[in-house]
């Protein structure tokens, strides 16, 4: 049977009754059609700035409205698009509406957008950068893109072409998930990243008192503010995280503490309110000093 366990969660059917393969074909024809029918959306999660609250960006995550299953998680379809050439498409397409979108809001704000190994990796990647910045007329450095280090796994000379013709252009590059996977130090010293966004799961474990994960924080911020990188910690849910992160030196903070992502539409809303702050949600407004 069907099981929604919460919001934009979603389950698959029974595996035993469907195969896992016809069930990710089901999934991937759904995901071509939601494409052209606009189930497809993008929602904004701000990235805020410890030191005055500010909102410095917001993050693009794609939300899926599907017709009979509900809110189908990117954590579901993402890499179900990843095992096709559709991630091109769906990737070009979050591309092209964040820049758009970003437009719409106050030009100290910029937009990271989530791009794919596969996306990445494909040879015409760079082109596809310079037409929608050339289309939309966004000044290439409100534009971030997040990557993770999957891209590496690929044709080297590929990726650092493509690494080349993107800094060129002037667009940000931010490594996301850092410190998942095997995290080289090398990709650091090799590739041109703005900022590095350390992974949820040291924020998760922060709390249960481990202490390790606390100092791989706190090692991770040295780490970029010596190679001259941004650091945002991401999935700050608690505000005993998020005063020990900020603690910690911690200079951009994004998570639930501050807000989930929301549709554009409720963006303008706050920023036609005066909302270009936003505090965290907590006992009380904590400030670090600094
Ligand atoms: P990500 O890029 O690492 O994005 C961060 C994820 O953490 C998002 O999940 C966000 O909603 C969630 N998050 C942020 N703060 C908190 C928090 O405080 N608590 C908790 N529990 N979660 C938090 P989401 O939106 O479900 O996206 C999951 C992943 O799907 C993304 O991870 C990214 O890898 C992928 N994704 C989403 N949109 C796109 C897209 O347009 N293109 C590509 N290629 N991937 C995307
Ligand atoms: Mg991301
Ligand atoms: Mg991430
Ligand atoms: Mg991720």
């Amino acid at each position: 049977a069907a099981k929604n366990s919460g919001r934009g969660t979603y389950r698959f059917y029974s595996v035993d009754l469907m195969d896992v393969e016809e069930e990710r074909d089901l999934l991937l024809d759904d995901l071509r059609k939601a494409l052209v029918t606009e189930q497809l959306e993008l929602h904004y999660q701000p990235v805020v700035r410890t030191k005055d609250h500010a909102i410095v960006g917001f993050e693009a995550l794609m939300r899926w409205d599907h017709p009979e299953r509900g809110s189908v998680s990117p954590a579901v379809f993402i890499p179900v698009a990843e095992s096709t050439d559709l991630i091109n498409q769906l990737g070009q397409w979050a591309l092209r509406r964040a820049c758009e979108d970003a437009l719409k809001w106050p030009e100290s704000v910029r937009v990271a957008v989530n791009v794919s190994a596969r996306q990445f990796t494909n040879k015409g990647f760079p082109a596809v950068v310079t037409q929608v910045l050339a289309e939309t007329g966004i000044a290439p450095d409100r534009l971030e893109l997040e990557l993770t280090e999957t891209v590496f796994m690929g044709d080297s000379e590929i990726t650092s072409a493509t690494f080349k013709t993107l800094k060129s252009l002037g667009v940000r590059l931010a490594l996301d998930d850092f410190g998942t996977g095997y995290s080289s130090l090398s990709y650091l010293r090799n590739a041109p990243f703005d900022k590095i966004k350390v992974d949820k799961s040291f924020v998760d474990s922060c709390t249960q008192k481990d202490e390790n994960s606390a100092k791989i924080i706190t090692a991770i911020i040295g780490l970029s503010d010596a190679l001259g990188m941004e650091v945002t910690v991401e999935g700050v849910e608690a505000f005993d995280q998020y005063r020990l992160v900020c603690d910690k030196g911690a200079k951009y903070i994004q998570g639930w503490i501050f807000s989930k992502a929301r549709p554009q539409a409720d963006i303008l809303a706050d920023i036609a309110n005066g909302g270009y702050r936003i505090e965290p949600a907590g006992p009380d407004t904590y400030r670090p000093e600094r």
